[in-house]
């Protein structure tokens, strides 16, 4: 029995309302499910038996268009808890990988960013939330018992962002808590949002500050993009960062460039027709993916270490999907294989552990994206 989580605080405000809410029958008991409809009570809801009754769209592009409108609570009926994608792709082409493990809350994102590959990913023409919240706690208890490694890193936002609906969903207050008693798992919420109001009122003092919450912090320059000028941008807001989070707060970093499925150019061409971001010169690698030239992907790179390394020496910094030619020729060093990238971003972590804590402002870690890209 999963216990029901207390109503979010009013200041959490609503991060999206959707057109209509769809509940599946079998999670109509569930906390997420409470929580969503305590939340949007002016929305139409409907409890169903099969998926949700929405028109087909025409195309991809809009049936992504079309997802972002429509929310549907159901029960995941996969596993919750799974690697990475990139794992699988990463012996064709000799792309190291992190070890890194998903679970899947959410399929799909209330944000709508140009560049997300989810626009060629998504096939339902609605946002799915798996609120069957005993279940998930089932899998990952059995998953963290069974790998008792050091270090779980694990994380949320693989198909969604892992806080963008966190106000609606409650996930953080529900996931935490029960976190708590593995030792042995480092749970990665990787957001745009600044929606971490539900993780600080875990704390009992009621704290205003991320680190000094005892959350740690990590940092993902991913994906870059490339545009001429694009230094310009990029450096002050390296050093906009690092004024903001002290560097030893920092548990890891990851960078990776712009990379996507050759079907996602034609979406993004059709629902984001002033973008320049499709532009650019993109040729495939060997896993399918589009991605920038070599030349220019490593020079991209070598450029943010070499602003980084203005401020940190000991980054925990990995590239994210890259050949060990590149961390090479970017790091002066490369991982033997990606069981090496797993052991230096463990071996970051573990350091943190025993560092100082400092204390990071909770409102200098809002970041804008850039418009029109
Ligand atoms: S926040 Fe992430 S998942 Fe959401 S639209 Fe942007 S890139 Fe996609």
């Amino acid at each position: 029995m999963v216990t029901p989580i207390s109503p979010a605080s009013p200041s959490s405000g609503i991060p999206w309302r959707p057109r209509q809410v769809w509940i599946d029958r079998q999670v109509v008991d569930s906390p997420v499910t409470a929580n969503v409809l305590a939340h949007l009570p002016d929305v139409p809801t409907a409890v169903i038996d099969g998926p949700p009754p929405v028109p087909a769209p025409t195309n991809q592009a809009a049936l992504m268009t079309s997802a972002k409108k429509t929310l549907y609570l159901t029960a995941q009926k996969g596993h919750f808890v799974r690697a990475c994608p990139g794992a699988s792709s990463r012996n064709s082409q000799s792309q190291l990988c992190c070890g890194y493990m998903i679970v899947d809350l959410i399929y799909n994102c209330n944000y709508d960013c140009t560049y997300c590959y989810l626009q060629s990913y998504v096939n339902a023409p609605y946002l799915t939330v798996y609120a069957n919240v005993e279940q998930l706690f089932d899998e990952l208890g059995t998953f963290l018992r069974t790998h008792p490694q050091p270090l779980v890193r694990i994380g949320s936002g693989e198909f969604s962002d892992s806080l963008s609906l966190d106000p609606l969903t409650g996930f953080s207050r529900l996931l935490v808590p029960f976190l708590r008693q593995f030792p042995n798992v480092l749970f990665e919420f990787k957001t745009k949002s600044d929606l971490v109001d539900d993780l600080l009122d875990l704390e009992p003092d009621g704290k205003v500050m991320v680190r000094a919450a005892g959350y740690k912090i990590g940092l993902h320059f991913d994906p870059l993009l490339y545009y001429p000028g694009w230094e310009a941008d990029y450096e002050p807001f390296v050093a906009q960062v690092f004024d903001t989070v002290p560097p030893g707060d920092v548990t890891y970093m990851s960078m990776g460039s712009l990379r996507f499925p050759p079907a996602l150019k034609d979406i993004v061409r059709a629902r984001f027709p002033k973008s320049r971001l499709m532009y650019a010169e993109l040729v495939p690698g060997a896993d399918g993916k589009m991605r920038y030239f070599k030349p220019l992907r490593t020079e991209m790179y070598a450029k943010m270490f070499s602003w980084i390394r203005r401020y940190t020496a000991d980054t925990g910094l990995y590239l994210c999907m890259e050949s060990q030619e590149i961390w090479q020729k970017v790091f002066g060093h490369a991982p033997a294989c990606s069981a090496d990238v797993e052991q230096h971003i463990q071996g970051a972590e573990l350091q943190s552990r025993s560092a100082a804590t400092q204390v990071v402002p909770l409102s200098s870690l809002t970041f804008s994206p850039r418009a029109a890209l």
